[in-house]
């Protein structure tokens, strides 16, 4: 399919099929080349990107991240698979059994206490929007195994979000809950390497500005962010000043 020229995993390229998408929609035909890292880039395209709802803006942010946390989750267990591997040899070469799993690493914390810390956020100004937007990641994992979505919102109970939260991979979320949480401790955003800020506008708007500062200086200073917005009047062209390393290739 024309999702699979884009080099787009088989996992994704196989729920955008079960979804019902043939093409790419213009939004998503010129994000995702830029969106996708390349393979031994240095490092992620910034974007800043005109988009209205109806678009197809939101599988345009969520199949590249989702695609490199993929990628990513591959790579781990590689690696994992190969340490393992390489114990048991050594192990059986010195005559003992294989060793197990190492212990946790701080006995002093309760078991059923750890900070979640995510790989990519997702930012939406509503809870509506967020929910939409963490249905619409749920959909495109479908065929993935082991990558967790989680939403954060304001208005729903926190202990069940809590609990949904532990091990979550991708995080699509409004700016006061997850702050909320992030401060409570129970959220470290130190890991995210994916940064999308979805309808920058509304966002502004509902007054998010110092939050999104915030946000921004918790997350991992090598990452990608992607900014995506209605309209690029002079106080989100300020805001991506802040929140992206080269100010955000601008993508139409
Ligand atoms: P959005 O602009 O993200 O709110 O998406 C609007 C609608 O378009 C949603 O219902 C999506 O499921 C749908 N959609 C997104 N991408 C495609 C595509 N490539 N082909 C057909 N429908 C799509």
């Amino acid at each position: 399919s024309a999702f699979a020229a884009l080099g787009l995993a088989p996992e994704l390229v196989a729920a955008v099929a079960d979804l019902g998408f043939t093409q790419p929609t213009a939004v998503q035909a010129r994000v995702m080349p830029l969106a996708i890292k390349a393979e031994g880039a240095e490092r992620y395209a910034d974007l800043m990107v005109s988009s209205q709802t109806g678009s197809g803006k939101t599988a345009a942010f969520l199949l590249p991240v989702l695609h490199t946390l993929i990628q990513q989750q591959a790579a781990r267990e590689t690696a994992e698979r190969a340490e393992r591997e390489r114990l048991a040899v050594e192990a059986a070469l010195r005559g003992e059994v294989p060793p197990k799993a190492p212990k946790r690493k701080n006995p002093l914390l309760p078991r059923h206490f750890k900070a979640a810390t995510p790989g990519a956020l997702v930012l939406c100004p509503t809870r509506e929007l967020a929910q939409q937007v963490a249905h619409d990641a749920i959909d495109l994992v479908r065929h993935c195994r082991g990558l967790r979505i989680a939403s954060v919102v304001g208005g729903m109970p926190y202990q069940l979000q809590i609990a949904k939260l532990q091990n979550a991979d991708l995080v699509v979320a409004t700016p006061g809950r997850l702050l909320d949480l992030q401060r409570s401790m129970q959220l470290k955003l130190d890991q995210v390497q994916f940064l999308v800020v979805d309808e920058a506008d509304r966002m502004l708007d509902l007054g998010f500005s110092d939050d999104l500062a915030e946000i921004n200086a918790l997350t991992a200073q090598r990452r990608q962010t992607m900014m995506f917005s209605a309209t690029f009047a002079p106080r989100i062209q300020q805001l991506a000043m802040r929140v992206m390393h080269d100010n955000g290739k601008h993508v139409q």
